[in-house]
């Protein structure tokens, strides 16, 4: 199914540009998140570890941007795959994290306790919102427009196309940008995600699946060996069941059929301290192997159901084989279970929350002078107390972790005394001496 002029529209209208016409719509969509400052904030914000941390045994883990980076190449080529526009899925991907908070997930329900009063917080929502409004691209001279992507891009950029309802953990915007979302989805099915979302979607699942385990295997906390033991299996299957959702059967399955595959056996051992070349190709082997291997289940799968010829918008549903989405729960559990949940990390966390529920009374005592220039603009614009707050969320959103961190410490400084505290690698964590 062609895409149209409704998929193709912007919400504010553009004066042409001379030489736009030689790309498509969505080709010059991918540029402006490319060339977009909070893509490129992406590289200071957590993925799993924190920017920099663990680069001294592992070499470079990923980052929140090279994750993007990643995410927009695997779905690139599933849509080259299924007919729907390759420029479309590649700018959902660059696009999906760019309203991520600093310090990862756990910086996100951070801000959503300091955000309760005003709606709370939700790293989804506020790709909206960044994609829409708070990035500085397009304005018509009373508001700002953000990216002014099309409506199709804007679509697929979206995993949970609705408004915040009670009970719901995730959710694609907040009650300001309810008449922002309701143009992105005009036409489109209720609760339903567009294919081009749907293969965003499960190319995150992918890359964040294989690639956390990759750079787990790199810094030594990672042994795929456990997999075959039935004792950790068993607990990785609790896991993957508990936190997400898959079925023990198809985990049992899918284990199997982990440990049976000759790349995951290719790896066992492995140790960065003394690997050589032949040890890394066989680590990257695995990696591009099963990135391959879940790509081409649901490629396969999706034809099988829908048929040759161009997939698009709401022409079809991605199917993914329950096998693979087992396989791919599986190996989350592998790095949530020997990564995340690290009691050492998770004291670090504690920190992070801490810093940023301090960071935000800090900016809201202070504002609008504590806040970037744009934001007081905002501040001043804002009717009431919600509003300012939500311009404060806005403006902590956007800090990289080491923004967060200084400008705690230069808030915070004057009033406090300050010890050693785990807020990453950012922080010098020498004892901080206020004066
Ligand atoms: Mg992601």
């Amino acid at each position: 199914m062609p895409y149209t002029d409704h998929d193709r529209e912007r919400l504010l209208p553009e004066p042409h540009k001379i030489g736009a016409e030689r790309r498509s719509p969505f080709s010059r969509d991918r540029a402006r998140v490319l060339h977009s400052a909070a893509l490129r904030r992406l590289a200071g914000k957590t993925q799993v570890v924190g920017p920099g941390e663990g680069a001294e045994i592992s070499g470079i883990p990923r980052t929140r941007l090279t994750h993007s980076l990643e995410v927009a190449q695997i779905g690139r080529g599933i849509a080259e795959e299924l007919g729907c526009d390759p420029d479309v899925v590649d700018t959902a991907g660059l696009a999906h994290d760019i309203g991520h908070p600093p310090f990862g997930h756990n910086g996100e329900a951070a801000l959503d306790v300091f955000a309760a009063p005003c709606g709370g917080f939700e790293g989804n929502a506020q790709t909206l919102r960044i994609l829409t409004r708070l990035e500085p691209k397009i304005d018509d001279g009373a508001s700002s427009g953000g990216l002014n992507l099309t409506r199709a891009s804007l679509d697929a950029s979206s995993k949970y196309p609705w408004e915040r309802r009670p009970g719901l953990r995730k959710y694609g915007a907040y009650a300001d940008d309810a008449g922002v979302l309701a143009w992105v989805r005009e036409g489109a099915p209720a609760g339903r995600c567009s294919l081009e979302a749907q293969v965003m979607d499960w190319s995150d699942d992918v890359a964040y699946s294989v690639h956390d385990v990759e750079d787990g295997i790199l810094a030594g906390r990672i042994d795929l060996a456990a997999l075959g033991s039935p004792g950790e299996r068993a607990a990785l299957a609790a896991v993957a069941a508990r936190d997400f959702g898959a079925d023990p059967a198809a985990l049992e399955r899918a284990g199997d059929a982990l440990v049976a595959h000759p790349v995951v056996a290719a790896v066992r051992g492995f140790s960065a301290a003394t690997a050589t070349t032949s040890a890394h190709v066989a680590l990257k082997r695995l990696t591009s192997d099963l990135v391959g291997r879940f790509v081409l289940a649901a490629v396969g799968a999706t034809r099988a159901a829908h048929g040759e010829g161009p997939l698009t918008r709401y022409g079809a549903d991605l199917v993914v084989p329950a096998q693979a989405r087992a396989e791919v729960a599986l190996l989350k559990a592998v790095a949530l279970r020997y990564v995340m949940s690290d009691p050492a990390r998770l004291a670090m966390q504690t920190g992070q929350r801490e810093l940023i529920a301090e960071l935000g009374a800090a900016l809201l005592a202070g504002a609008p002078e504590a806040l970037d220039p744009v934001f007081a603009e905002d501040w001043h614009a804002a009717a009431d107390d919600a509003a300012r707050l939500r311009v404060v969320v806005d403006q902590i959103a956007v800090f990289t972790d080491a923004q967060a961190v200084a400008r705690h410490a230069a808030l915070t400084r004057p009033r406090c005394a300050r010890t050693t505290r785990g807020s990453g690698p950012a922080d010098s964590g020498t004892l901080d001496v206020c004066d």
